[in-house]
């Protein structure tokens, strides 16, 4: 009964913006209306707490006829040992005590809808569970601390633009035998130090610090349906993106599903040893939709509620999942309020990856921020700011990237950059601005200013977007590609196929410059650093790990590329040009050259920006097949980009004048004077 197989995973739809027609809401409002009525609890006590004098449930189910706590010895195929009947309470919860501290048993709620019992469920805020999720466990959460967790803390921040993210599954990135890691498609592998290939060139966490990234960003790693954590042996593969405890990690990351403190200690393990590197944890987290509909742990504990609905009462379906949450309603948002709270708490998250966030409003979005950013000021959110389908939620409430200027501390991913660089995200054999197809120009211009308003950019040309839809740099995730759709890899194959591997990776490496350089903060997909396919599966998300794995024999072979990857990374972090916070500065001091011709962009970052050692950065970008003379102003310039090779620390000097920019490549120019 794995429905979500037969679906479209959302992430893997990727339609910037696409949906933004407007419902009549008005007959939908008088369907769902009857949900503004339901009371909200704000209690930080939901579902489980222990303490001196015994374990307490509490349930949030307003319109329960009957609900009830069936406790257990073991976390599955076992009969119930205990049945308490919970009472009546305050703001439609329901509660019942027991005077002991039930610490190693298993716990569901079962309630009673319309005269039926409904089937059980671990709850919403089950923070530990047994194998598949199935009954919620009591544990006395401070033993799953690793040693030293009280002190651990992600690297600190300053702005968002400062992250380098790296987006990574964890079993692409460890399973393939070439790793040299022990506990491969674990959370643990992130704990192995001193890993390499065959080779010896690092892998594991030491090839991420040697790259230098600041942040991973790991695909969904609360606990989903899809991986059966009974048979794991099976090799069972999906992305995630299929919530059933959204405050639980997944069991098959694990070494053991059926301890439910185990997977709870490994993922801290994992990110405290990677907070040890000096590198932070975003999640990557999925309020937008359920796996099950009727069935969910939403719909069993508050049937409707969590859900919104068409008018003739079916779910709506702005996933393309099966369902859609409703944001807009209190307890919802306080859910997903609280949630992230809770990881960043308990799990010290660095920052958060809103799936579909569109299908959110920006109310709720707004007040995650501010929740969070009260925790940690480190702490960073973005999201796709899109939505897979329609939605009854209004356009204006949405949490869309045009929308996301009333979302001052949300950042939002630019298709418009992603498109542009490479070509249309679906169409495979589509080429973009670095392969050659001139009507890119302006919209890289847009990439380049990260959507802000810019004298010199004219979004009436934009192929995405038709307004700056960017308060500031700070809202914008430049990225050309991510674990959705084709690889670069492989979209550069496919719609460059006459082309030399050898050709191909330069033109990756002028398509992720672009990314790097460019204002916002720039997003890259784990292993296009080695030039890693997916063998030109677009929606791998239940692809075999022969498909989706990173094959680190690559580190060897396209060596070349990885020291380019790590140089361009090293050039970004130490130029605040490249990272400017306001878009009044990013209007003033970046200044773009007149060109004529297509596939050339030339540009400039001058006044010492955002406090740089250079006082002007000349960057020309050069996307067709021919070598194109440019003149240069006189002056002592560092050779910083040339010719496909790249280096923060220059490759040699010019004194300007008639130079040229081979095809296919990047020239950056840089003084001090
Ligand atoms: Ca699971």
């Amino acid at each position: 009964m794995k429905k979500h197989l037969k679906k479209v995973c959302p992430a893997a739809l990727t339609v910037a913006g696409a949906f933004v027609c407007a419902t009549p809401h008005a007959q939908a409002d008088n369907m769902e209306s009857r949900y503004l009525t339901w009371p909200a609890y704000s209690g930080n006590d939901l579902e489980l707490t222990v303490d001196n004098q015994g374990t307490h449930f509490t349930l949030w189910s307003p319109m329960a006829q009957k609900a009830q706590v069936l406790i257990y010895n073991q976390d599955r195929n076992s009969a119930p040992t205990d049945t308490l009947v919970m009472t009546p309470s305050d703001s439609g919860t329901w509660r019942v005590s027991v005077p002991r501290q039930l610490y190693g048993r298993f716990y569901t709620f079962r309630i009673m809808n319309n005269g039926k019992w409904l089937d059980e469920t671990p709850g919403v805020w089950a923070k530990a569970v047994g194998t598949n999720g199935q009954r919620a466990a009591i544990i006395p959460l401070s033993d799953t601390d690793p040693e030293g967790w009280e002190t651990d803390h992600g690297p600190a921040l300053d702005n968002i633009t400062d992250a380098v993210i790296y987006e990574m599954h964890h079993r692409d990135f460890s399973i393939h035998p070439s790793s040299g890691i022990v506990n491969k498609g674990k959370f643990l592998a992130l704990t192995e130090n001193g890993t390499h290939n065959s080779s010896g060139d690092k892998t594991g966490i030491d090839h991420l610090k040697e790259l230098g990234i600041t942040h991973v960003h790991i695909l969904p790693s609360f606990d989903y349906n899809s991986v059966d954590e009974a048979n794991l042996p099976s090799n069972a593969y999906n992305w995630g993106y299929d919530p059933v405890n959204y405050n639980v990690p997944e069991g098959s990351y694990s070494t053991n599903p059926s301890d439910p403190a185990v997977r709870i200690n490994e993922m801290k393990r994992m990110i405290k040893s990677l907070h040890d590197q000096g590198i932070g944890v975003i999640m990557d987290v999925v309020y937008n939709h359920t796996a099950e509909n009727d069935g969910s742990n939403f719909s069993l504990t508050a049937p409707g509620y969590y859900y919104r609905h068409r008018p003739d009462g079916s779910y709506s379906d702005a996933s393309a999942c099966g369902n859609e949450t409703a944001s807009e309603r209190e307890q919802m948002r306080q859910f997903i309020v609280n949630s992230v709270k809770y990881w960043a708490q308990e799990y010290h998250i660095d920052g958060f990856r809103f799936d579909l966030m569109a299908i959110h409003d920006t109310e709720t979005m707004n007040q995650v921020a501010a929740a969070l950013k009260e925790i940690n000021p480190s702490i960073f959110v973005y999201g796709e700011g899109w939505t897979a389908a329609d939605s009854p939620l209004p356009v204006e409430s949405r949490a869309l990237k045009e929308n996301v200027a009333k979302m001052p501390r949300i950042a939002v991913f630019s298709d418009d950059i992603r498109d542009a660089i490479k070509g249309h995200y679906s169409k495979a054999d589509d080429r973009g601005f670095v392969t050659g197809k001139p009507g890119n120009e302006e919209t890289i211009k847009i990439g380049i200013v990260a959507s802000t308003a810019h004298p010199q950019v004219d979004y009436t040309k934009g192929n995405n977007s038709k307004f700056a839809y960017a308060a500031a740099p700070t809202q914008i995730i430049n990225y050309v590609s991510c674990h959705d759709d084709l690889t670069l890899t492989d979209k550069l194959r496919k719609s460059m196929p006459e082309t030399s591997e050898k050709e191909l990776q330069r033109i990756a490496r002028l398509a992720q410059t672009i990314v790097f350089t460019s204002q916002g903060t720039p997003f890259m997909f784990a292993g296009e650093e080695i030039f890693r396919d997916k063998k030109g599966v677009h929606n791998s998300y239940c692809s075999p790990d022969s498909v989706n794995a990173i094959d680190w024999s690559l580190k060897n072979s396209n060596a070349g590329q990885f020291e380019f990857y790590r140089n361009l990374i090293a050039l970004r972090k130490a130029h605040p040009a490249f990272r400017m916070t306001a878009t009044e500065d990013i209007a003033r001091n970046i200044v773009f050259d007149k060109t004529d011709r297509p596939n050339l962009i030339s540009y400039s970052i001058k006044n010492h920006a955002n406090g740089d050692d250079w006082c002007e950065i000349k960057l020309i970008f050069n996307g067709s097949d021919t070598a194109i003379p440019v003149k240069i102003r006189k002056g002592d310039w560092i050779i910083v980009a040339q010719d496909g090779n790249l280096n923060p620390d220059g490759l040699g000097h010019t004194k300007g004048g008639n130079m040229t920019v081979a095809p296919y490549s990047a020239l950056i120019l840089a003084r001090d004077k």
